[in-house]
């Protein structure tokens, strides 16, 4: 059984995490609305990552003799602009999420709850590859994008993500 104060971050962080899914989602729409599939197929891949992660915390509550409760998941409200919006929404979006893994192991760090901490540093090292990918994709619209065939050949490329 795990405390209450954890117990209660980790059952918001796993819809956090299904909000995170949505949240890619809705910006693989966009994309396809704007002719870059693989811009699209790279967010669903992204949005997989996510209920990845939210099934991997779900686990953890089974694991540990709790019972996992599921709450709404909010409806992604971002008005997307251009294409550049998108990719520094999502990079912000990740930064944000780092702070709540942050703040649950902090929790955990008070409460001595030391499987927790452990179980935690999984998340810490994947909030920071998810930053990165999401930073170089920014770098890489800004290398390659700005002409038609450069963003061709970007969204081609990024078509090709595997995992
Ligand atoms: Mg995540």
């Amino acid at each position: 059984m795990l405390q209450k104060k954890v117990l209660d971050l980790i059952q918001d962080q796993i819809n956090k995490e299904l909000y995170s899914a949505y949240l890619y989602v809705d910006m693989a729409n966009f994309f396809e609305d704007e002719g870059l599939p693989g811009f699209a197929h790279w967010y669903e891949n992204q949005a997989e990552e996510e209920v990845g992660h939210a099934k991997r915390l779900r686990r953890y509550l089974i694991d540990s003799g709790e019972s996992v409760k599921l709450e709404a998941i909010a409806k992604p409200d971002k008005v997307f602009k251009n294409i550049e919006d998108p990719l520094n929404a999502g990079y912000e979006h990740e930064c944000y999420v780092s702070s709540l893994i942050h703040n649950i192991y902090g929790v955990a760090l008070e409460c001595k709850d030391y499987r927790t901490m452990n179980f935690l540093e999984w998340f810490i090292e994947e909030q920071a590859e998810e930053e990165k990918n999401s930073s170089d994709l920014i770098t890489r619209m800004k290398r390659f994008g700005g002409d038609p065939a450069g963003l061709q050949a970007l969204d081609k490329s990024l078509g090709k993500r595997e995992d």
